[in-house]
């Protein structure tokens, strides 16, 4: 599945706008960070081996407007955090440090050269890579792409997603519920999840489970990256999914993992769209979409490494493995010291979406004979983190 999600083009996007997105490109610095020689505290800029001694205070940096000129030995110059370190001066002496009089100021202490001086380039040098291709751009990249100059970054395009929903049976909330209906969860529950990973999503409105209706709705999904489909892909006489597709062109690289919930998962491409066919219990829609639908959208947007990254923890109570199938158990964490201690939610079937929104974490029983003892070290992955 990650083979045929190859990274898509990119765009470039001014950094005000690139929060969340993926780098496309080596941004390099367009200066050295700090540009110049700065003060870490504000006090007097001053030569270490005039110290101790009383000296006259010749001027003042402030930040934005620098001392004018070079300091002479034997005289000192006030200065302000961030503001520039005059030539001839080589440490500061914080003013909680010195006793400051009318025209002078009094340095009782010895410190050395260097002291509370940000020296040009401490953090970064003109030229250098400041934001690597292949990162998700958090709040603090972005910061380190504006603090060396740089305006806009070229960034992996979005991949488009379209979201169906499939099922007869299937009611919009706040429309009434006839006999036999059920309200439609998937749809907004895929939307939100995937517009988090970077989607750009396009959710288009339930589907009964008819093949002419089907035709049409799925054709229009294929024309998206990526379509994400609910319900029809199990092995009921109306579920049509996988039959549909594959009469439009589909070729399905697979259908059915040894997973718990999530099984009937179907997995196919049209030319460069990915097709995912997810079961329709909202709890294996779920499961199925961190699993697959989002790693496979990290690998769209040229994230080095887009597999779901599971952490240790340990589990509250014993579990019953299954022999044939991997299990993903919903659970709640809480920190114990130093380690993550898990707690099975109540309710593991796969349709109690409710009693599964409590949890935050999807631990992973491998499958398996007997039980996994309470206390023991599993893996698992962060929910809606
Ligand atoms: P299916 O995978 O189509 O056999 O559906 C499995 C179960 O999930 C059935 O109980 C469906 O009613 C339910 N289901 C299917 N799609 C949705 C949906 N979009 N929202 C909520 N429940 C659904
Ligand atoms: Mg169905």
């Amino acid at each position: 599945m990650l083979a045929a999600a190859r990274p898509l083009s990119a765009e470039t996007v001014p950094i005000g706008r690139a929060g969340g997105r993926v780098s496309a490109e080596d941004a390099r610095a367009r200066v050295d960070l700090p540009p110049f020689p700065s003060s870490a505290m504000d006090g007097f800029a001053v030569r270490a081996v005039d110290l101790p001694a009383t000296l006259p205070i010749v001027g003042e940096s402030a930040a934005g407007r620098p001392f004018d000129g070079r300091l002479e030995p034997g005289s000192t110059a006030a200065i302000s955090t961030g503001a520039v370190v005059p030539e001839g001066a080589d440490c500061v002496v914080p003013i909680e440090r010195v006793v400051v009089m009318d025209n002078s100021v009094e340095f009782s202490i010895e410190v050395d050269p260097g002291t509370n001086v940000r020296p040009r380039g401490g953090d970064i040098a003109a030229g250098e890579v400041a934001v690597p291709p292949g990162v998700r751009l958090t709040p603090a990249r972005i910061a380190a792409a504006a603090a060396v100059g740089i305006a806009e970054l070229q960034c992996r395009r979005r991949p488009r997603v379209a979201v169906l929903a499939t099922g007869s049976e299937l009611v919009a909330p706040g429309d009434g519920l006839r006999d036999g209906q059920i309200y439609e969860s998937n749809t907004v529950m895929l939307a939100a999840a995937l517009a988090e990973a970077g989607a750009e999503v396009e959710a288009q409105a339930p589907s009964a489970d008819d093949e002419v209706a089907l035709r049409e709705v799925l054709e229009r999904g294929l024309a998206a990256d990526v379509l994400v489909t609910s319900g029809g892909v199990s092995v009921g006489e109306h579920d049509l999914v996988r039959a549909v597709e594959r009469e439009l062109g589909v070729e399905e690289a697979f259908w059915r993992v040894s997973m718990k919930p999530g099984k009937p998962i179907s997995f196919g491409t049209r030319g460069e769209t990915l097709v995912f066919g997810l079961p329709g219990n909202p709890v294996s829609a779920l499961v199925g979409c961190e699993l697959f639908v989002k790693p496979a959208l990290r690998a769209l947007q040229g994230l080095a490494d887009p597999a779901p990254r599971f952490e240790p923890g340990r589990l509250s109570v014993g579990l019953r493995r299954d022999a044939e199938r991997d299990e993903f158990v919903r659970a709640r964490t809480q920190v114990d010291g130093d380690a993550v201690i898990l707690e099975p939610v109540m309710g593991q079937e796969s349709h109690m979406i409710v009693r599964s929104s409590v949890a935050d974490a999807l631990v992973h029983v491998p499958r398996g004979n007997g039980e996994l003892a309470e206390g023991a070290i599993v893996r698992w992955l962060p929910l809606g983190a």
